[in-house]
């Protein structure tokens, strides 16, 4: 199949063009390196099964040809990480919002299956876990700018929503609860590659608050083989549907372990949330997928732990570091 991947260079996107692209699929990705990285499909370039556009999916007459072109759209092009949300929240809201208005339109135009990226963002503030697809959610004002990004990312399920009611597109929403692994940066403030990268180089683990803040991560791995079942299973269509992997850590918790499964010698530093955020900082308590939904309408069950995580995260960093040290 023709197979376009939307922010195809980006850290979810690139995996999902390696596994497709290994079943004999035709990729094209269309990315325009805002967040993404040349680096993460780079090994594919060369190859005539695989199309790089650098471009943004707000260009909405490419959009039109390549959607037109396509027997399957990912649409995974999207602003992400707390971090950039808080620096630019216009280019979170646009990107997020206008970008899957034109995929979503040129989808139904041409009656193109589509699977749209969404987050445990949205369920907000709510702290009864595990959170099901169809809780009730709560967030916080619109004057704390961090939850611009979940709001954003829920006005794309209620659209995504709307064209199957009313047109029948063929499109499945994924909540996706926090997903790490290889090639996933830092930079944009995501704590896995953050605390591994610290614990390798001995240097100090930032945890913001008091830790007991706790999160749940799924292997990348595990979450482009979820989605890409989720494309092939027609009952999935018009239904919203948690992926991730509901092994519950706190984030105090997560600094250990990275220290202890690397040997590492790095202290632990608490640093309050408005020092890194600024004032009014609201973060999530707590975050933990309920995964049946997903579980009976696909088989979904997760296969790797955090502990594999933190193994493969910091071979990663290894690597790049005995690199360093040997070209210098
Ligand atoms: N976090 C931290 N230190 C860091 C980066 C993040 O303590 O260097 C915390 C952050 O405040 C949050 C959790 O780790 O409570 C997960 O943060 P991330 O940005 O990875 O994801 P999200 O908040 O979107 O779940």
């Amino acid at each position: 199949m023709k197979i376009l991947i939307t922010g195809g260079a980006g850290f979810v996107g690139s995996h999902l063009a390696d596994k497709l692209i290994a079943e004999g699929h035709e990729i094209t990705v269309v990315d325009d390196f805002s967040t993404g990285r040349y680096s993460n499909v780079a090994h594919l370039e060369g190859r005539s099964d695989f199309r790089l556009i650098v471009d943004t999916v707000l260009n909405a007459k490419l959009m039109e040809e390549l959607i037109r072109d396509s027997d399957r759209v990912f649409h995974m092009a999207s602003a992400v990480g707390v971090r950039l949300i808080m620096e630019q929240p216009v280019q979170t809201i646009e990107t997020i919002f206008r970008g899957t208005d034109i995929v979503l339109g040129f989808c139904s135009r041409y009656r193109k299956r589509v699977l749209i990226p969404s987050t445990s963002e949205v369920y907000g503030k709510g702290t009864s876990v595990p959170f099901r697809e169809d809780d009730d959610i709560q967030k916080g004002s619109t004057s704390k700018h961090r939850w611009a990004y979940a709001c954003a990312k829920e006005l794309d399920e209620f659209l995504a929503l709307a064209f199957w009611k009313e047109t029948r597109l063929p499109v499945v929403v994924v909540r996706l609860f926090n997903t790490v692994g290889p090639r996933q940066t830092g930079q944009y403030g995501m704590v896995v590659p953050r605390f591994v990268k610290s614990a390798v180089n001995n240097e100090p683990i930032t945890v913001y608050g008091d830790g007991e803040q706790s999160r749940c991560f799924g292997h990348v791995s595990d979450v482009v083989e979820g989605l890409t079942t989720l494309i092939e299973t027609p009952k999935c269509f018009g239904r919203v549907i948690n992926i991730g992997n509901p092994e519950e850590i706190s984030i105090k918790g997560l600094a250990e372990k990275a220290i202890e499964m690397t040997g590492s010698s790095s202290e632990i530093e608490f640093i309050p949330y408005e020092e890194v955020y600024g004032a009014g900082f609201e973060d999530m308590k707590r975050r933990v997928p309920c995964i049946d939904r997903a579980n009976e309408l696909i088989g979904f069950k997760p296969t790797r732990t955090l502990d594999d995580i933190i193994n493969d995260v910091a071979a990663e960093f290894q690597d790049s570091k005995s690199s360093t040290a040997e070209s210098a």
